[in-house]
């Protein structure tokens, strides 16, 4: 099969110049938007962060039942960070700095540089992110100078590693369009902040409906 129909069909390694192969892998939160990129990129390994959130058990539900379906191999991280956070995610009020209630400090560094940690072990030298543009909005650690900033640190140390958002230009709905993902596996998307159960009354709920009301009848998952 011809690389460039390989990489659009969607297949264990990134083509890169030269003819050479990348090993890929995907930082998963269980999230609509790294859903998404698992289905559009089918990293070789996903990454799942159990780092103390409130939803940590929902999420690791959501990303194993994904990279069961899509037959990718999946590593979750247990780290106990809950001293440190802030903010809706966590056990403790948002920290004086934030601008949105769900900040927790340096959250997506810390978590791109444990998922980087297990990635290079397992020979991934292309980590995908599941950053999307209205990320950009609330977030400095969700814009494009952002991942920019720790893909230039990361690929600075030894092994080289490249942190890729591809969907950084894209809304949520976008990425889903353009991915083309099936409905029934993005209904196993877990986006609530605060709890295992969506609690309909958070950032990420918010977004998660605003997502589906934009995707249209297509995405309902009700018969
Ligand atoms: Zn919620």
């Amino acid at each position: 099969m011809h690389y460039l129909q390989r990489l659009h069909d969607g297949n264990l390694f990134d083509v890169v110049g030269g003819g050479g192969v990348v090993t890929a892998g995907l930082l998963l939160s269980g999230g609509m938007d790294s859903i998404a990129i698992a289905w559009w990129k089918r990293p070789a390994f996903a990454i799942t962060i159990d780092y103390g959130q409130r939803a940590a058990a929902a999420e690791r539900l959501a990303a194993t039942q994904v990279c069961s379906e899509l037959g990718i191999q999946h590593s979750i991280i247990t780290i106990d960070c809950r001293s440190l956070g802030s903010g809706d995610m966590s056990y403790a009020p948002p920290h004086a700095e934030a601008k949105t209630s769900d900040w927790w400090p340096y959250r997506n560094q810390m978590l791109i540089t444990l998922a980087s940690m297990r990635a290079i072990a397992l020979g991934v030298r292309t980590l995908y992110i599941g950053t999307v543009r209205s990320d950009g909005e609330s977030h400095l650690d969700g814009t494009e100078d952002f991942v920019r900033k720790v893909d230039e640190l990361t690929s600075y140390q030894e092994g080289g590693m490249r942190i890729v958002a591809p969907a950084i230009g894209l809304s949520t709905a976008e990425l889903v369009r353009e991915a083309r993902v099936p409905p029934s596996l993005l209904a196993w998307s877990h986006s609530c902040h605060k709890a295992d159960i969506a609690c309909g009354d958070c950032r990420g709920c918010n977004k998660y409906l605003d997502t589906y009301r934009e995707l249209g009848p297509e995405y309902s998952i009700v018969d």
